[in-house]
């Protein structure tokens, strides 16, 4: 029997792997294994009809030593403690991968966001900002949108935050509407980043995107704007999904018809329907064939039964945690190149990062710059990603958790432990 899934444990157990690979001394990691805090928040909040509902809030965050935590809030009716310090974890990797000076933190409400209407959905979330209020700011801890928030959420955040410091603070939260100090390019930067991505892994094996068939589980803002980037980079995105299931079309699906249906999430795939499009489930998209696999949804999706009826050559993991450790195994066995997590998302947490440098020095940059830029630091962690994986002969994952650990261990031992 399959053991239960646990977030936390999975990475600890990948960093300990990592360790091990990397022969790096383990003294700090002791530090390293744990988070440096953990909020738990009950949220009252009056719904429409008048009765009282209680949430259950996180905020944990992980590490501050190479920068102020940073990371985003979810809403989802399976948060849970543990896996949100499973993606504050994550988020320290990932700010040490790609080296930008943040730490990691992650906050979650467990909630079913599509049950609150939007003036419930506006009240917990500025109760939610009060309740974590303490803990975050500018130069402390700096949410950002994740599974089920966005653009709105943001300006909520800061709009109360600001409202209890009385004078805007732009720079306590990123992935805000530019109308409020966004930065241009943040919305689609995730999915961006996980495009630079793929594309850097095809370089390497003398592929390009052009004809490349991609399948993407999840259209939700990361698998959207993939799906999108992919498709007006002549890739041929043969799959997508969401929530109601998937939709596949062998010489690729029209992405533009299929957003434009979507509408942002208002319609589901299961309503689409156009010429040569079949229904596919959950299941199928994820061992559809097709070149390159997209999972850009959950945590936990591709386990070790998964992995061994995949048809893909490489993976792109755009959602944080797709792959279970037991996955990675069969993956690496049936030669299947996959590129982690920590690194193929990062292009969100590196636009935040310029959203909030912008923000410190009130100004603002062009979408061309936010995009060279962007390129410019996922192809500098590439390569490094890409020298540790060769010199010790392992998986992009571990070569990238190489990197990470190494750096954050590094500046554990520099700075020393207080008092
Ligand atoms: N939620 C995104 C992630 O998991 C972005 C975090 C951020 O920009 O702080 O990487």
């Amino acid at each position: 029997m399959t053991k239960e899934y646990d977030p936390y444990e999975n990475v600890v157990a990948v960093m300990e792997e990592a360790m091990d690979k990397g022969n790096i001394d383990k003294k700090m990691f002791e530090i390293i294994k744990n988070p440096q805090r953990e909020t738990k928040v009950y949220l009252p909040v009056e719904m429409d009809d008048g009765t009282i509902r209680v949430f259950e809030g996180y905020r944990v965050q992980h590490s501050n030593i190479r920068g102020p935590f940073k990371g985003g809030i979810r809403f989802h009716k399976n948060v849970s403690l543990n896996e949100v310090k499973a993606l504050a974890t994550w988020m320290s990797l990932k700010c040490a991968v790609v080296n930008i000076p943040f730490g990691g933190a992650k906050g979650g409400i467990k909630v079913d966001p599509a049950t609150l209407s939007e003036r419930e959905l506006c009240r917990l979330t500025r109760r939610y900002t009060y309740a974590i209020e303490p803990i975050i700011g500018a130069d402390t801890d700096i949410p950002a949108p994740d599974v089920n928030t966005n653009t709105q959420t943001m300006a909520w955040v800061l709009d109360t935050y600001s409202m209890l410091h009385g004078k805007p603070c732009p720079g306590v939260v990123t992935g805000k509407p530019i109308e409020l100090g966004g930065s241009k390019g943040r919305n689609s930067a995730t999915g961006r980043g996980v495009v630079i991505s793929t594309k850097l892994l095809l370089q390497e094996y003398g592929e390009t995107l052009e004809g490349t068939k991609v399948a993407i589980q999840g259209m939700g803002n990361v698998g959207g704007n993939a799906a999108m980037i992919f498709y007006h980079r002549d890739a041929i995105v043969v799959a997508v999904s969401d929530v109601s299931g998937g939709v596949y079309k062998a010489d690729g699906l029209d992405i533009e018809e299929v957003n434009a249906f979507l509408d942002g999430g208002k319609r589901l795939l299961k309503e689409y329907q156009a010429e040569g499009v079949e229904h596919i489930s959950n299941e199928e998209i994820l061992t559809c064939a097709c070149d390159v696999l997209v999972p850009a949804a959950l945590e936990n999706q591709i386990n070790a039964e998964v992995a061994k009826r995949l048809q893909c050559k490489y993976i792109v993991e755009a959602a944080n945690g797709p792959t279970t450790k037991e996955a990675d195994d069969v993956i690496e066995e049936r030669g299947i190149v996959l590129i982690p997590d920590i690194f193929a998302n990062s292009g969100g947490v590196i636009v935040s990062y310029f959203e909030w440098v912008q923000n410190i020095q009130e100004l603002t940059w062009g979408r061309d710059t936010v995009k060279e830029k962007l390129e410019e630091i996922l192809s500098a962690a590439f390569a490094e990603i890409l020298e540790t994986t060769r010199k010790y002969n392992l998986t992009f994952r571990m070569g990238a958790y190489i990197v990470a650990l190494k750096r954050l261990i590094h500046t554990e031992e520099i700075k020393g432990l207080f008092p």
